[in-house]
């Protein structure tokens, strides 16, 4: 399998190439030239395998340069007991009234950054080899969070690479802050940019964008390339998890082989739900993807209208690692959505860069609302939903889970659609212990330590604490440095080159 480059086909690389590069030359996203489809035979079979198998059955079909072998070993490692909390990997958890939960944050870092971010690093490890690159590979991170310290975590002291995080100065919690300044590897850099999650992400694109200084760096030994959902090797394991989801509620007689579901996803940069769109391409009963937002709702204002329109004002909200006006993996949809048509592709996003809107039309708007349906919760909706699910069920969530909570319940409510519904849960309520604690209390915390909340949120929620999370309170500081957001080029070369 080929991939290429939404924004003309001059390009033309294996899965290997593809994700050591993260993005095209062209400053387009990889995808791959055609979706393969699954029988439905083998995806009967997927229900008798475990998370690891299922993996490679789905990575196998994109990853076509890999052999499986390589699969297997790189699988075995990401998806290792000693890294994931329960074995499952990504449990479903089945609430009375039908509803489904899928868990996807019981790996290092407790949220669901991990599913992808494990694996990345070993295909990249194993694509280094394949194409006998002799170069140093550096990963630039731009994160609302999560990434930032997922990718610390999986990259840490992986040979010929070198990691680098931009994280939003005062834009992430306190937990995460701490996650990032504290990790270990002799690889690694973290660095707070005076500006938000858009400035770090638009900063980092601008450096891949720039041709001298790549250059530079080349000379130097160093190749740039990206773990962010921009890059393929982020978006192939996702998608692993939608079949898995599926799998479970077949084996365990909740539906019957074929009968659709609707995955309602909390989504920012557009990467998990995405990887969605490509389970259903490929053939999952998948009726709707829901996609829900915070109130950076540029996406529920796009699928309804077909406009993006990111000139608005930006909001930090409880639910952060959603925080995010540009959603880069959206380029992909359109790709796939027009056929390809990369001229079109890059006029969008050449109106979305000089004049910060474009339209999709009336056509397009008709295929995508086939497929998806949005909605969004403010930060006092997504408090009330946590309270409300806390209560009804036992169940203790966190912002981002309970946002697309809540947008499942309107979806249900305005269209009446009673297909069962399996909503992701991207993060571990300890890592926004909080706003979590708050909604569920409703006592005002401000000022509170973190580590005593934690301690709280256990009492409350049954929940044992993740020691990685409770271990944070004596881990040490390793990283304090600042950046304007124009300054991140002379940065990552004082870095590099000593
Ligand atoms: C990253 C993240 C999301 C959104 O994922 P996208 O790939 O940006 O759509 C949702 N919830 C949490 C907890 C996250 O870390």
């Amino acid at each position: 399998m080929k991939y290429s480059s939404t924004r003309g086909r001059e390009q033309l690389l294996v899965s290997a190439e593809a994700i050591i590069s993260g993005i095209a030359d062209n400053g387009g996203l990889f995808v791959p030239l055609r979706i393969p489809v699954l029988d439905r035979a083998v995806i009967a079979s997927l229900a008798g395998l475990s998370y690891q198998q299922r993996a490679v059955k789905i990575l196998n079909e994109f990853l076509t340069d890999y052999c499986i072998d390589d699969l297997n070993r790189c699988i075995a490692e990401a998806y290792h007991a000693d890294k994931f909390d329960d074995k499952a990997i990504a449990p479903l958890k089945t609430l009375p009234d039908g509803n489904y939960v899928l868990e996807l944050w019981h790996g290092p870092t407790s949220a669901f950054k991990d599913m992808a971010l494990q694996l990345l690093p070993q295909l990249m490890s194993r694509a280094l080899q394949m194409t006998g690159e002799s170069d140093e590979i550096v990963i630039l991170v731009a994160t609302s969070g999560d990434t930032g310290k997922a990718a610390l975590e999986g990259f840490r002291d992986i040979e010929q690479i070198k990691i680098i995080v931009f994280y939003p100065y005062q834009g992430v919690s306190e937990i995460q802050r701490r996650q990032m300044v504290s990790q270990a590897g002799d690889n690694v850099a973290v660095i707070a940019v005076k500006g938000n999650f858009d400035d770090a992400q638009t900063g980092v694109k601008n450096v891949f964008n720039h041709e001298q200084y790549k250059e530079e760096l080349a000379k130097a030994g160093f190749q740039l390339s990206s773990a962010n959902s921009i890059n393929w090797g982020r978006l192939v394991p996702q998608i692993v998890y939608y079949f898995s989801a599926y799998a479970d509620l077949v084996r365990e007689g909740q539906i019957a082989l074929g009968h659709e579901v609707n995955f309602v996803v909390p989504t920012g940069n557009f990467g998990n739900i995405l990887a969605g769109y490509y389970a259903k391409q490929m053939g999952l009963p998948v009726k709707r993807l829901i996609c829900a937002s915070n109130a950076n709702n540029v996406l529920t204002d796009f699928l309804q209208t077909g406009v993006y329109d990111r000139k608005r004002g930006f909001h930090k909200t409880i639910s952060p690692s959603m925080d995010i006006l540009i959603s880069s993996n959206l380029e992909r949809l359109l790709y796939h959505i027009t056929g390809g048509n990369t001229e079109q592709i890059k006029a969008w996003m050449t109106a979305l860069n000089t004049e910060g809107r474009y339209d999709i039309g009336a056509e397009n708007l008709t295929v995508v609302q086939e497929l998806f349906w949005a909605g969004w919760a403010d930060d006092a909706g997504t408090m009330r939903t946590i309270k409300d699910i806390y209560e009804r069920y036992g169940y203790t969530a966190d912002p981002h889970t309970a946002v697309a909570w809540q947008v499942g319940n309107t979806y249900r409510r305005e269209t009446g659609d009673a297909t069962p519904s399996i909503i992701l849960s991207t993060a571990s309520p300890y890592k926004f212990n909080e706003s979590v604690l708050q909604a569920i209390t409703g006592k005002d915390l401000a000022g509170k330590d973190e580590f005593d909340m934690l301690e709280e949120l256990a009492g409350l929620s049954g929940l044992e604490v993740p020691p990685s999370l409770a271990g944070l309170k004596d881990a040490p500081a390793r990283f304090g440095q600042t950046c304007e957001k124009t300054e991140l080029e002379q940065v990552i070369k004082c870095l590099l080159v000593k």
